[in-house]
């Protein structure tokens, strides 16, 4: 099987309490997700 390289796309998502806004910078190669807290909040300051 070969490996996709297609982008992930989980902008609308929900886990838990965060709902994916949509892609961050990308940070080590990795794609930051900029999730958004049911409390309002950014993830990263909830
Ligand atoms: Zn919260």
């Amino acid at each position: 099987m070969r490996h996709s390289t297609k982008k992930l796309n989980l902008a609308g998502e929900r886990y838990g309490k965060l709902t994916v806004l949509r892609p961050a910078e990308n940070i080590s190669g990795r794609t930051a997700w900029l999730c958004r807290c049911d409390c309002g909040k950014m993830s990263e300051d909830c």
